[in-house]
């Protein structure tokens, strides 16, 4: 048998896609399953957007594309970070990538060395550690709960950095808790790295317009620690555009030039059509958006207000994005015909067999207490999975 790479070896499958692949496995075997394992807005990318798509197509755009994007997309990201961020960059500054996902690998990839330190508060977004474990760097994790909020503190991180420290990494709002830092707490950490000039942060705020406590902060707006941050987003969460494939970063333009130089090598750059339709997304407040936004608000408080009614959970109080991670710690060492749970994946293991609803296990973020329920899905589907999620909790004893 030929053998792979090492790095292929110790490099996980993404579960949050992995959940979603064996839901939709079991639903096309006729299963009724109900999915709230994948984070992905149920609407379809509204019609201004999709109308430039099929313009660009029309227009010619089918070459390749400069490798950090158009300059009239960066152009329109800067207006789009001053408009809503009061940030000023320029589009040298700026790498427009197949997703946020790229945006992160990149800016990773051209920082970490091996043996290099990066922290992480914990639970966080699956794909981070790998991405770090990619380049050879070593995930530091910091722990929160859901009586902390899921938020660290300016002794937990000061006490997490070493002279190895090269980067922080996090993402308000937050998935996997929907937790949103507010200014005054941005302020705080970003105190902290006034202190230690070499590390980067890494801001990822994909979930930025799905925030329910109000404005978006980001913590580039601190001058002090401006110049090394590194501001992740894009059009996946915010217009439904998932299956698009565009994300951004902003940063010092000599990073901005190591992640055109990566991606030259690796992708050559985002498709055309998609960067088109990007600008028509972000350039226009429009009406289909905040249709969007208000679903997601009603569905957090619909999906909060029936999982309280549920003994057992201790259920956290997310502030934006689109999930809400209980505690399930309740239900260990209980068991159902035999099937005794341990552990918040034995916990969802059963729940997909029992319930036949799709979830994913805080130990794919870090955790070893929640499980993940994404609330992207239609309100009927959400009233019948906590329903049945209730019956199945019911039967463990
Ligand atoms: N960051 C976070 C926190 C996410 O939840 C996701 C999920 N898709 C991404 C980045 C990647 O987004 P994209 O679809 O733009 O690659
Ligand atoms: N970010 C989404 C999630 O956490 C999509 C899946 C992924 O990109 O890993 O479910």
């Amino acid at each position: 048998m030929m053998k792979l790479a090492d790095r292929i070896e110790s490099l996980h499958e993404s579960q949050t896609i992995a959940m979603a692949r064996i839901s939709r496995e079991l639903r096309e075997q006729g299963h009724d399953i109900i999915s709230l394992s994948l984070g992905e807005p149920d609407f379809v990318t509204p019609a201004y957007i999709r109308e430039a798509a099929k313009k660009a197509i029309d227009d010619g755009y089918t070459h390749y594309p400069p490798i950090s994007g158009y300059m009239d997309l960066r152009q329109a990201i800067c207006d789009k970070l001053k408009r809503e961020n009061n940030l000023t960059y320029t589009p040298d500054q700026i790498v427009v990538s197949t997703g946020a996902k790229q945006c992160i690998a990149n800016a990773v990839l051209c920082t970490i060395n091996p043996g290099d330190e990066v922290i992480v508060p914990s639970p966080y977004w699956v794909s981070y550690s790998q991405i770090i474990q990619l380049a050879g760097g070593v995930p530091v994790f910091i722990p929160t709960d859901i009586a902390s909020d899921f938020k660290i503190t300016e002794k937990q991180l000061s006490n997490a950095i070493t002279s190895k420290t090269r980067m922080f990494i996090f993402s308000s709002p937050c998935n996997p808790t929907g937790t949103v830092y507010t200014r005054d707490e941005l302020k705080v950490l970003a105190s902290v790295f006034e202190k230690h000039e070499n590390i980067f942060i890494l801001s990822d705020e994909i979930y930025e317009h799905i925030n329910f406590i109000g404005k978006h902060e980001s913590i580039a707006q601190f001058d002090s620690i401006r110049s090394r941050v590194i501001i992740v987003n894009g059009v996946s969460k915010s217009y439904a555009m998932t299956g698009w494939r565009i994300g951004y970063l902003a940063a010092e333009k000599f990073l901005a030039q190591a992640c055109d130089k990566m991606q030259g090598q690796f992708t050559s750059a985002a498709s055309s059509i998609a960067q088109r339709a990007t600008i028509a997304a972000i350039s226009r407040d429009d009406a289909e958006n905040k249709i969007m936004f208000k679903a997601f608000e009603r569905r957090r408080d619909l999906v909060l207000k029936l999982l309280k009614e549920i003994p057992g959970l201790k259920v956290n109080q997310p502030q934006g994005a689109f999930y809400v991670f209980p505690d399930v710690s309740a239900f260990f060492g209980k068991q159902y015909n035999g099937t005794v749970i341990h552990t918040p994946e034995d916990l969802c293991m059963f729940l997909l067999r029992d319930a036949r609803v799709s979830l994913v296990t805080g130990e794919a973020f870090g955790d070893n207490q929640c499980i993940r329920i994404s609330y992207a899905a239609a309100d009927e589907d959400l009233v019948k999975a906590i329903g049945r999620i209730s019956e199945s909790l019911a039967k463990l004893n």
